[in-house]
């Protein structure tokens, strides 16, 4: 006793905060587990409630709260503390995102109920007096012993592939011995010698080069590029492989779209001989507490090795992370459009930073960014040139739909028509990519022209009718794809109340499936899009049947054009090469080009060879040309002599501001206000405040402002200090976000 407290700062998940300031009395704390450190867990009293939050700095400067002022933290969690790294890494991305860190804290803790203590719980290991004479399915549970691992029934089960009697029997027969365990029940490790491929010299190339940069454990971001089917998956596991051979090391693989992981999945157990820890939104929360605890386990021993996920697995407290993949990197899908505005991609490299580590960002199509940085020797370049094995890279070729016109009501041309059936002839499958959800994107009256649009949003309500499917929320409904809103589609319309004057317009992927059908009426269809794929079970059953072909026909959204290996399938139809090329998205020329380039990649990945067929009004467009002419690199030369003589991305820098509220007058008033006091640096350009390009959106008015910078601007900087002095008005919210790709 007697040692006066000192002042502490504690950060609690607080959207809008900073760290709090508090009071430890030292020798009280200290008995149990040595000094309060930095990145503890302590729960802390704020304004009549205890809340949980972390330390954040053991010795901060003075400041103008009195000592007496403050309150002393209630306690300290029993838990590891959060890593420096992640520490560190929280701190990043707050001031690069020009978020409070409170609000990114939120993303690191965001386990509902982690620090519940777990229950007891029973597990299994075998007896050492297993007699010699046992039946085969007992034996196959012997011979899928991890060590002496002990592990629950139903895993078990599910690595010697028997049913969970045959285990519990075992247990009767006290041929496995009950262990109990505090807590979580451990994740099986991950064999880095259980099954490796034979690599062709191209790829042993690549693989040798990343694992000896998991060798030398230092930070590098390494490109790896190479054709669809290259084998990049086969490629990368080889450096997992590597870092795996490091005691305790953990890895972490990030997928662009949760939807992808279960063929993911299903590689990673054949090549490792268990599954990975997997982490994204959908998990429940014991599935998450459990994930969460083995990956910030201190020792080596039961810790999570290898985690799969979504970005917001960027902020799960690793300890010793030894290696990051971010698989097809050039996905849009990376960047969080809400809350925290950041990229998963960009993060991930900084994540690898502050971890000391290498990280492979892996693409077909890399993203011009990436490019750059390869080109500039920022970053390690690799290449695949060759498909493996017997397969070749599909033909390609476009029709021209102002000599092939589509007769009323139908989408696809004569010569797509003629290729699908000759295909489905064959027995083979064929895909039709169209990135739009529904049934039609707009319901017109034909009499008066009324178009069917959002209450709530400037956006048409979407047609969805039957799908296999589709939850009630959505069927034979129109929907609105921004804030959710559904109703019935009309029989009178709502303005000049004609009957029967409704129509759709356009297709969406479900009313292409009809046409189909209507073409094809004994083949199988198979729509996918997110309105039927709810959750990575949905995913894995439908690509379970395209697998084992039950499906003659796929027509999909961009979900399709994500890393799916089907062998069976040898012919893509893309319904509208046009769409997604208009639009203010500087980057919209790039996405299409990837996307394009990707969904042609699902064709003829075996031995039989594919076709691609593109539909377009516009076959002379830049993009179209590149796909047909497989010279992706002069059509990047191109998109990057045309940013760099408009200063945007990668060449400049950009971001938005979006002012939003319910009063459109408060909205105007401190949009303006922030524009009349833009900074005068004449290396930024201020553009607007101009209505949004949505501007309403889910009830709220939106205006924006973008701001263009030369790349040596120190942006963030600059933008915390002019938005701090602006008046924003009641109600009204701002959001900033550095390098947008959503230009709603
Ligand atoms: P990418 O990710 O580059 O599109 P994948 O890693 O998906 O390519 O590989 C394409 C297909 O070829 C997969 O089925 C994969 O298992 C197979 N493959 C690639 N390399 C090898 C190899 N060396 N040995 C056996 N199969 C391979
Ligand atoms: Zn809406």
């Amino acid at each position: 006793m007697g040692s006066d407290p000192i002042r502490i700062q504690v950060l609690l998940p607080i959207p809008l905060s900073g760290p709090f300031d508090y009071l430890v009395a030292s020798d009280v704390i200290d008995q149990n587990r040595g000094p309060l450190t930095k990145g503890d867990f302590v729960s802390v009293p704020l304004r009549g409630r205890i809340l949980q939050g972390v330390v954040w700095d053991m010795s901060p400067e003075e400041n103008d709260i009195a000592l007496d002022k403050l309150k002393f933290i209630q306690g300290r969690l029993d838990l590891p503390a959060l890593p420096l790294s992640l520490l560190g890494f929280i701190d990043w991305v707050a001031s690069y995102t020009l978020s409070p860190l409170g609000a990114v804290l939120k993303m690191a803790m965001s386990v509902p109920h982690a620090f519940d203590q777990a229950k007891k719980k029973t597990l299994y290991r075998l007896s050492p007096n297993l007699p010699e004479k046992i039946t085969e399915s007992r034996r196959a549970v012997k011979d899928a012993a991890i060590g002496d691992m002990p592990l629950p029934i139903a895993t078990w089960a599910e690595l010697a592939a028997v049913g969970e009697g045959v285990v519990r029997g075992m247990v009767k027969a006290g041929q496995m011995i009950p262990v109990e365990v505090m807590g979580d029940a451990s994740y099986p490790v991950p064999d880095s010698t259980f099954l490796g491929p034979k690599l062709s010299d191209e790829q042993q190339n690549a693989a040798s080069h990343m694992q000896q940069m998991v060798k030398d454990q230092c930070f590098k971001p390494v490109l790896l590029e190479g054709i669809t089917g290259s084998g990049k998956t086969e490629v990368y596991f080889e450096a997992i492989a590597e870092a795996l051979k490091i005691e305790g090391g953990q890895i972490l693989v990030l997928l662009p779209e949760i939807a992808l992981t279960a063929q993911w999945l299903e590689r990673f157990r054949a090549r490792f001989g268990v599954e990975p820890v997997v982490w994204h939104s959908a998990l429940t929360p014991a599935s998450r507490r459990r994930a969460w605890w083995a990956v910030i386990k201190d020792g080596a021993q039961g810790r999570a090795r290898v985690v799969v996920g979504a970005r917001s697995a960027l902020f799960l407290p690793f300890q010793d992370l030894k290696l990051i993949v971010v698989d097809e990197e050039h996905s849009a899908t990376f960047k969080q459009d809400d809350g925290v505005m950041y990229h998963g991609r960009d993060m991930a490299v900084v994540r690898a930073m502050q971890s000391h580590c290498p990280v492979i960002l892996a693409s077909a199509t890399p993203s011009l960014e990436t490019i750059l940085n390869a080109q500039a020797g920022k970053y390690d370049w690799l290449y695949m040139g060759e498909r493996h094995g017997v397969a070749v890279l599909p033909d390609m070729k476009v029709i021209d739909l102002r000599d092939h016109k589509l007769k009323t009501g139908t989408w696809l041309s004569d010569p797509l028509r003629e290729a699908l059936s000759a295909n489905f002839a064959q027995g083979e499958q064929s895909l039709l990519y169209l990135n739009r959800r529904g049934y039609a994107p707009l319901t017109l009256c034909r009499t008066c022209g009324h178009r069917m649009e959002c209450p709530h949003c400037s956006a048409w309500l979407v047609e969805h009718r039957k799908g296999d499917k589709l939850c009630d929320k959505l069927r034979d409904k129109l929907q609105c794809h921004h804030c959710g809103f559904s109703c019935h589609k009309p029989d009178i319309c709502p303005k000049c109340e004609g009957k029967d004057t409704m129509v759709a317009c356009g297709p969406g992927v479900e009313r292409v499936a009809e046409e189909i059908r209507s073409l094809f009426p004994e083949a199988r269809v198979a729509v996918m899009a997110s309105d039927e794929i709810s959750s990575p079970d949905d995913m894995r059953d439908i690509i379970e049947s395209i697998e084992r072909h039950e499906v003659d026909f796929i027509i999909g959204t961009q979900i399709v054009t994500k890393g799916y290996h089907f062998p069976m399938l040898t012919l893509v139809g893309v319904v509208d090469a046009d769409l997604g090329l208009s639009g203010g998205d500087p980057r919209a020329a790039e996405r299409t080009w990837q996307q394009l380039e990707q969904v042609s990649g699902r064709a003829g990945r075996a031995e039989r060879t594919g076709m691609v067929i593109f539909q377009s009004y516009n076959p002379h467009h830049p993009v179209l040309q590149a796909l047909l002419s497989g010279d992706g690199q002069k059509f990047l030369e191109q998109e990057a002599e045309a940013r760099e003589q408009q200063n945007l991305p990668p060449f400049g820098k950009l971001a938005a501001i979006i002012v939003s509220g319910a009063d459109f007058n408060a909205v105007v008033k401190t949009a303006r206000a922030i524009a009349a006091r833009a900074p005068k640096n004449h290396k930024i350009t201020v553009l607007g405040p101009v209505a949004a390009p949505m501007p309403y959106l889910r009830g709220k008015h939106r205006f924006r402002l973008l701001i263009k910078a030369e790349k040596q601007v120190k942006l963030q900087k600059i933008m915390g200090e002019w938005l701090s002095v602006c008046p924003v008005g009641r109600g009204v919210s701002l959001q900033v976000d550095i390098d947008p790709y959503n230009f709603l």
